[in-house]
């Protein structure tokens, strides 16, 4: 067992769960179940596109040297539609009439837009404008050539992927599988809404990590509410420790009296790594593995828990799904207000942030007490405040981690 630290810093713990997380195995999945999750593979072009030369506007396929003195006559031999073949190559003084996306015929080498010619006769057109070689030809290969890498091992497939991969003649892909993910609350203090009574807290943190989850691709099931006692959580966790990638738990591991967890990941079996961060907010969190189930103790307070997950939990599960880039970039941006803080701890304050003049401006939220979600509503990104840095002037540089949670 690593030696577990009393407090770690923010990169180290990333790290460590970064090294833990592994991708999934691949499936073959239909591309629109793909979206949001990453390639398993590079996946090699199997076809070129477009497969022959095509004309990108309705109008005259023609020979450039033809038309350099225009305006001159050609004679019309044909007219090509799209989803057609031509039949015929183009002699010396011959055009033929051609529609967008049509292949180009053999001999001609440009294409004169309709609204520069003038139509004489069923076999007769004047073109009114010369062009050059290749005008309004789009070139055989352009989008694609068989053979190449179309997309890379770890790309992100998003709805332009989709749409290439279907051009290719692709109805399914390998990606690695989606995450299985468990949450459990714990507290004696928590109840459903439908149960609520006096007393009991209303349980948001598990609905609230289940629906992040699922948005990171997951598939997320929630495990109910654990009482603080060692037997509920550790029957709670032994369901949990079998057939999960992740096992999330929220609340009970501060190191209060009634902070059951930890012994409780114990005794399920899970080998931990560290137990605190030195971040605010959120400085309790537990990681560890039993076999390859990554387990999380994230903090109970509602904006500690979501920013844990943020940090911590997203990256691991897009690992999982085999995403190349696992963690949010961030960006440069100012602070509307002066911050201060102690050395020792990395924090993230929860700011609206809006460009102006070229730069983002971010306001902290005017609460930041980690018990109440109104300190995350509205929020837009973090200010990432560095653990040695105690103080920032206003309108001084920041980082700024962009949140997705609005889209
Ligand atoms: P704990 O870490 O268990 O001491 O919890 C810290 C605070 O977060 C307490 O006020 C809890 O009532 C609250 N809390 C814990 N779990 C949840 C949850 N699932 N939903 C909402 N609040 C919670
Ligand atoms: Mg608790």
């Amino acid at each position: 067992m690593p030696a577990l630290r009393s407090m770690l810093a923010v990169e180290e713990a990333l790290e460590r769960i970064l090294g833990a997380a592994a991708p999934l195995p691949a499936e073959a999945t239909p591309i629109a179940d793909t979206v949001g999750r990453a390639m398993a593979d590079d996946l090699i072009a199997q076809r070129t596109v477009p497969p022959w030369d095509n004309s990108a506007m309705d109008g005259y396929a023609v020979r450039s040297a033809d038309v350099a003195k225009a305006p001159v006559r050609l004679r019309v031999i044909e007219t090509i539609y799209a989803g057609q073949l031509p039949t015929r190559a183009l002699a010396p003084g011959e055009c033929s009439q051609i529609m967008t996306g049509a292949p180009m015929p053999r001999g001609a080498d440009a294409v004169v837009m309709q609204e520069r010619t003038e139509r004489r006769s069923e076999t007769e057109v004047e073109i009114l404008e010369s062009v050059g070689a290749q005008s309004f030809v789009r070139a055989r290969g352009e989008d694609v050539r068989e053979g190449e890498t179309l997309l890379p091992k770890g790309s992100a497939i998003g709805v332009a992927e989709a749409a290439l991969l279907w051009s290719q003649g692709f109805t399914a892909v390998n990606v690695p599988r989606r995450p299985r993910v468990a949450i459990l609350a714990t507290g004696d203090e928590l109840s459903t809404a439908e149960t609520a009574a006096s007393g009991k807290i209303i349980d948001s943190g598990s609905p609230a990590l289940a629906l992040a989850a699922a948005r990171c691709g997951a598939i997320a099931t929630r495990l109910g509410i654990a009482q603080d006692s060692a037997e509920s959580l550790a029957r709670a966790l032994s369901t949990a420790a079998s057939g999960f990638d992740a096992v999330l738990t929220i609340g009970g591991v501060s190191g209060g009296a009634h902070d059951f967890v930890r012994a409780a990941l114990a005794e399920a079996g899970a080998t931990m790594d560290f137990w605190k961060v030195a971040i605010k907010p959120g400085k309790p969190l537990a990681f560890g593995r039993r076999g390859a189930t990554l387990f999380f103790g994230l903090p109970g307070n509602p904006t500690s828990s979501l920013v844990s997950f943020e940090l911590f939990v997203r990256p691991a599960l897009r690992r999982m799904l085999g995403h190349a880039q696992v963690l949010t970039p961030r960006m440069d941006g100012r602070t509307e207000v002066e911050i201060r803080k102690p050395a020792g701890l990395t924090h993230f304050i929860r700011a609206q942030a809006h460009w102006r003049d070229g730069d983002l401006w971010a306001k902290p939220l005017e609460t930041q007490s980690s018990g109440a979600i109104r300190s995350m509503v509205g929020a837009t990104h973090l200010i990432v405040v560095p653990s040695a840095t105690t103080q920032v002037a206003a309108g001084g540089a920041v980082a700024l981690h962009p949140l997705s949670w609005k889209e």
